[in-house]
Parts: C-alpha cells; sequence; structure tokens
C-alpha cells in the first residue's frame, strides 16, 4: 500500500519525510535557491499555518502545485526513494533518542476577558501587534488599531469583520497623528500595547549612521513614551489602567542586534520600569514583553561585517522561532486583568533564549 499524499494538514516534517513529496518539496525549495534546512524553525508547522505566516512567500497555489504535483508522480508509479532524514537528524552514532514531538500549540481564546474594555494597540497591521490587535477584539475588547500602513489595516479590518475595531492610519513619531488616535478611542482608555517598532541594520558603534540611530529612537522610543505620555492622562483620571510595551530580548542583552536597536530596548525597559514605579500607586500597572524570534514582517540587514560576526555567533543559542500569536498570549495575558499583581515587570517571551 502506498503512503497517503500529504496534505495542507501535515506537517512540514512530514512532507520532508514523504517519500515522494519530499522530492517534490525539496526541487521547490531548490527553485528558490533554498534547501530544507532553511525549514528547521518552522518543520513542526502545518503547512497550512506556513502559508498563514509566510506573508505571501508559501501561497497556496503553491502548496496545491506540490499536492497536484505528488499525486501525478505517484500516479505515475513514482519509485519511492527511501524516506528523506528529518530536518535535524542526529548525527550516526549519537547516543541520545530523538526528541519527542511536541503538539503543536493551540490558542485558546478567553471569552469576554477584555469585554467593556478599550484597548489602544500599536503596528496592529502586522506580526505581533496585529496578532495581539485580533486577540483582543476576538475577546471582547473594543480595538484602536494603530498602524502606519493604510494596506495592511484595511486588510486586519477586512479578516475581523464584525467584531469591534476601529483602524487609525498613524505614525507613532508624529504629534498630530497621536491626536487623532486618542481622539478615536473616546474618553476612556483602558489598556495601551505599545507594539510597533523597526530594527537596525546590525551597525555596531563604529558604524551606526546618524539616520539609522535617529529613526531607531524616533519609532521604538520617543513613539512609546508619546503615545504613553498621553493615554496615561486619560487612564490617570480613571484611577486604573494597564500598558504593554514590546522589548525585545536585545533589551536584555548586547548580543541579539546592532547598537541603535539594542539601545532603544534597552531605553524601553527604563520607561517600562520608570513609569510603573512612579504611576504604580495610582492604579497604572506598567509591563514590558521581551519576545525572542518571531516569524513577522520586521525587516533587518546586515551592513557591518564586524558586528556580523560577533551577533551571528551568539546566535547559536537561538531557540525556535514562533508565531505572532504565541507573543499575543503573553501580551494579552499581561494587558488583560489577569496580569492583576504585576506592574514593572519585564517578562521575556523568547522560549527559554534569556535563561541561556
Ligand atoms: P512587523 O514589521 O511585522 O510589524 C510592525 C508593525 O509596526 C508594521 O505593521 C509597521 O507598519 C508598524 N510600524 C512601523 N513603524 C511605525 C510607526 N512609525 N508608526 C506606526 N506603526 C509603525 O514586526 P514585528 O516583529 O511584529 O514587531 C513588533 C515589535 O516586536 C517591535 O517593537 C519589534 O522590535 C519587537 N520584536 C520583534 C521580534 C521578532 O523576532 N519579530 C523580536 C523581538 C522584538
Amino acid at each position: 500500500m502506498s503512503t497517503p499524499v500529504p496534505t495542507g494538514d501535515s506537517k512540514v516534517a512530514d512532507w520532508l519525510a514523504h517519500p515522494v513529496a519530499g522530492d517534490v518539496m525539496r526541487e521547490m525549495l531548490a527553485q528558490g535557491g533554498q534547501n530544507e534546512r532553511s525549514l528547521a524553525p518552522v518543520k513542526r508547522f502545518s503547512m497550512n499555518k506556513l502559508i498563514k505566516i509566510s506573508g505571501g512567500r508559501f501561497p497556496q497555489e503553491m502548496l496545491d502545485g506540490m499536492i497536484a504535483e505528488t499525486e501525478r508522480r505517484m500516479a505515475g508509479g513514482a519509485a519511492p526513494a527511501p524516506a528523506a532524514s528529518p530536518v535535524d537528524d542526529a548525527p550516526a552514532g549519537s547516543p541520545s533518542p530523538a526528541p519527542v514531538e511536541a503538539p503543536e500549540w493551540v490558542e485558546k481564546i478567553t471569552e469576554g476577558r477584555f469585554t467593556g474594555k478599550t484597548v489602544v494597540v500599536t503596528g496592529a497591521g502586522s506580526g505581533i501587534g496585529r496578532a495581539t490587535a485580533s486577540r483582543v477584539a476576538r475577546e471582547g475588547g473594543r480595538v484602536i488599531a494603530l498602524d502606519i500602513s493604510e494596506g495592511r489595516l484595511a486588510e486586519f479590518a477586512a479578516e475581523h469583520d464584525g467584531l469591534d475595531i476601529t483602524v487609525v492610519t498613524a505614525d507613532v513619531t508624529k504629534a498630530e497623528d497621536i491626536d487623532r488616535v486618542l481622539d478615536a478611542a473616546g474618553d476612556r482608555i483602558d489598556a495601551l500595547a505599545n507594539i510597533a517598532g523597526i530594527m537596525d541594520n546590525m551597525s555596531g558603534i563604529a558604524a551606526v549612521t546618524d539616520e539609522i540611530w535617529s529613526r531607531v529612537f524616533a519609532v521604538n522610543v520617543e513613539g512609546v513614551m508619546r503615545l504613553s505620555r498621553a493615554v496615561i492622562t486619560r487612564m490617570l483620571e480613571a484611577g486604573q489602567g494597564s500598558i504593554v510595551n514590546v522589548a525585545s530580548e536585545a533589551g536584555l542583552r548586547g548580543s541579539a542586534a546592532g547598537v541603535a536597536y539594542t539601545a532603544s530596548k534597552h531605553a524601553v525597559v527604563g520607561l517600562t520600569k520608570s513609569t510603573a514605579f512612579i504611576y504604580g500607586p495610582s492604579g497604572i500597572r506598567v509591563n514590558a514583553v521581551a519576545p525572542g524570534p518571531v516569524i513577522t514582517n520586521i525587516e533587518a540587514r546586515f551592513d557591518d561585517e564586524l558586528a556580523q560576526e560577533r551577533i551571528m555567533a551568539a546566535m547559536t543559542v537561538l531557540p525556535t522561532p514562533v508565531t505572532p500569536d504565541q507573543l499575543a498570549a503573553s501580551i494579552c495575558f499581561l494587558l488583560s486583568d489577569d496580569g492583576v499583581n504585576l506592574n514593572g515587570v519585564i517578562m521575556p517571551s523568547d522560549g527559554g533564549w534569556s535563561a541561556v
């Protein structure tokens, strides 16, 4: 009996291990100048999930084509090749047992957790911000979804038709845009998730340009400061509020990015702690999540050879990248009343990277 053709529900690892589909997939990767090693971080994901998180780089049509080609070869009696080795096989003779496959994480909505709350989410057009805005809305919140990209926001709103979402195209670095966000929110803002952010070009101090430094600080630090300053006035009037800032592993160590991004995320940590300390007794909780690697649209490039060499050496302990909804789970926990006794916490959400 021949092995059934894998489907969209099959894991990437199962596709690669299939005697015919594995070859089809490897050929597809080779056409794009890649090999199966590039799929190691996502090998436990289903192909459907890969399509969802790929941002159009792996479209449904490509999967359909792979399934059709596998069926064609199997119908033509393609001799099943020996099963392909798993993506990160242990070396021959290794005494270590094969790791047990963990089941794929499945989001569990907490019904009504944000009901009656107005929540402002920045960077809501993509990645972690989008996943957070989505979860808050699906848990009953009224979301003011803010992003610099009008197109991404329109797509987000269309995908969440029927939920209480107001989109505001706004640049967090512009005072007039922040005024428009406050107008859209109205008198009461219960929570704020400062998620919009940009990477640097992985330069060390000898190579960083004024332009990169200023832009990274404008978005990652001044944007967070300006919006928090505007929103906290309303929270103080209400005597309660929750703010979650998104820092980074680069806010905890010096080896995860260039100097501009690293310094900006350390500044986010300081901003979080200062605000938590000063306004805690006034009923405001301010915490930060420090994500490890997450599969999003954030762009990073290496422009500095020395910094690249140093950072890549440190990346050998990098954990498996996760999906934005896994970060949204951490952020929504702190943002909601579930975080009741937490203030001034910098919570790594990194699969344990910060413990290395
Ligand atoms: P992303 O690029 O997928 O999403 C960021 C969103 O922010 C985009 O939609 C973008 O249009 C928006 N944005 C950028 N500049 C803006 C501005 N000036 N005003 C308003 N919106 C703006 O990236 P992501 O990975 O989801 O990043 C979200 C946050 O997570 C960032 O603060 C980033 O530093 C942090 N982070 C990400 C990772 C990761 O591995 N992806 C790791 C650690 C920390």
